[in-house]
């Protein structure tokens, strides 16, 4: 469904993205795990078409889509949950899902996700007239991922969902993403948050300034000494046989 090819991205003279090709297949969820500045922000900004690639190519449902202006790519289905939550602060919820709406012109199918999104999240049905910069951190996070899915996105792009959420809120969070999962929603998920990640996720990728030095199903990544220690803060496995050999070379796209 999406395929990176040895994409580079620069600011300047600093090359944020230093070679990444990555997978994604159909209804899948691939997680890509990374530190502050891995560049996570910048792989998710290129794909949607806000930072250009200075090199390699990105596929999308079959068509090149690395030259693709922003408005294109959420046309062809591709949606995006930006860091930090950007909603309309003055808007209302209910104003700001018909921003999420407005590649569309299907007043029916609007309607239904609209019933459907407040369902997933019915704190905002409580609160459809609030201004949205009146909302919790919390709540505005949901919004912000209530608003991507009124586009109807054949791929979610999540950037950091969980970051600022109380784990109460990180975990219904997931339940939410679990639920879209089952129901065949493809998402591509940055996250410091490697725990809650890997257990969504069907394959991962760390990203460890701009170069992908891990890839592998989300299960053998949580048993790989490297991502225990730098990402889940857990010890190696005693029993464990060489993980650290478990690298790039054995990438095994599913
Ligand atoms: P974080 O988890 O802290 O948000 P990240 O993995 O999303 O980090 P990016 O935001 O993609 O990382 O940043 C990757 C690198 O590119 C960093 O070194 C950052 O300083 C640099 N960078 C990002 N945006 C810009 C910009 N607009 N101008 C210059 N450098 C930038």
């Amino acid at each position: 469904m999406l395929e990176l090819r040895d994409i580079h991205a620069f600011y300047g003279p600093i090359e944020a993205l230093k070679g990444v090709s990555l997978k994604l297949s159909e209804g899948q969820i691939v997680a890509v795990l990374g530190a502050n500045g891995a560049g996570k922000t910048t792989l998710m900004n290129t794909i949607s078409g806000l930072v250009r690639a200075k090199r390699g190519q990105i596929r999308f449902a079959g068509q090149a889509i690395e030259r693709w202006r922003p408005e294109r790519v959420v046309r062809a289905g591709i949606s995006q949950v930006p860091a930090g939550r950007q909603i309309f602060p003055e808007l209302t919820v209910a104003e700001n899902l018909r921003m999420g709406a407005y590649v569309r012109r299907d007043r029916e199918g609007i309607r239904a996700d609209h019933r459907r999104v407040l369902d997933y999240f019915p704190r905002l049905r409580e609160r459809l007239k609030q201004p949205a910069g009146t909302l919790s951190g919390g709540e505005q996070q949901m919004l912000a991922i209530a608003r991507a899915l009124m586009a109807r996105p054949k791929l979610l792009l999540l950037d950091e969902p969980s970051l600022g959420l109380a784990p109460v809120l990180v975990r219904q969070l997931f339940e939410i993403l679990e639920r879209l999962h089952q129901e065949g929603a493809a998402m591509l998920l940055a996250e410091q948050n490697a725990h809650m990640a890997l257990q969504l996720a069907d394959y991962a990728y760390v990203l460890t300034l701009g170069t992908i030095t891990l890839a592998g199903s989300a299960r053998r990544l949580q048993a790989n000494d490297q991502v225990r220690r730098l990402y889940l803060g857990m010890e190696a496995q005693p029993a464990s046989r060489g993980g650290d050999h478990d690298n790039i070379d054995d990438n095994e796209h599913r």
